[in-house]
């Protein structure tokens, strides 16, 4: 069993920032998610090259990335407000996307109650790497209050 450890990343001020270019503030509702998730993702990449030359991964994003990733038994992936195809597009574009797994991650399609993100990426993770994933063995690492208020409350018990 090497699997033991779930660490799950905010994305935005905490692996990357993008200086105003596009947004996590919008949460698209019920029967706007699927054209707003498409429409968001289409902008992003049109803009890919304006948003790689505004935008950077924050120093340290990288390395910290591949230090975890280098660890026996600890599964990363992301808990983002952020769409899912947003989302994949900032990693991709800065360069992070190969040291997550993005299918155990969870994303503003999933929910829009933060907290709730932990623990659909703890069922996914679980279901992934079967290794039950709950508060004991759950990290998440952000760069606002809001990011400990998921952690101390949405993580399964
Ligand atoms: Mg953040």
């Amino acid at each position: 069993m090497f699997d033991t450890t779930l660490v799950l990343w905010d994305i935005d001020h905490t692996l990357i920032e993008t200086r105003g270019v596009g947004g996590e503030g919008i949460e698209p509702r019920n029967g706007l998610r699927g054209p707003y998730a498409r429409a968001l993702a289409r902008q992003y990449e049109q803009h890919a090259d304006d948003f790689r030359e505004r935008g950077r991964a924050l120093p340290g994003a990288l390395d910290a990335l591949t230090a975890v990733a280098e660890l026996p038994g600890v599964v990363q992936t992301v808990l983002t407000g952020n769409l899912r195809s947003v989302a994949m597009i900032k990693l991709r574009v800065f360069g992070l996307g190969d040291f997550v797994d993005v299918d155990a991650g969870a994303y503003g399609d999933d929910a829009d109650d933060r907290p709730r993100l932990v623990s659909i990426a703890q069922r996914r993770a679980s279901a992934t790497y079967g290794t039950t994933f709950d508060r004991a063995n759950t990290v998440v690492i952000g760069d606002s209050p809001a990011d400990i208020d998921t952690a101390l409350t949405g993580a399964l018990p």
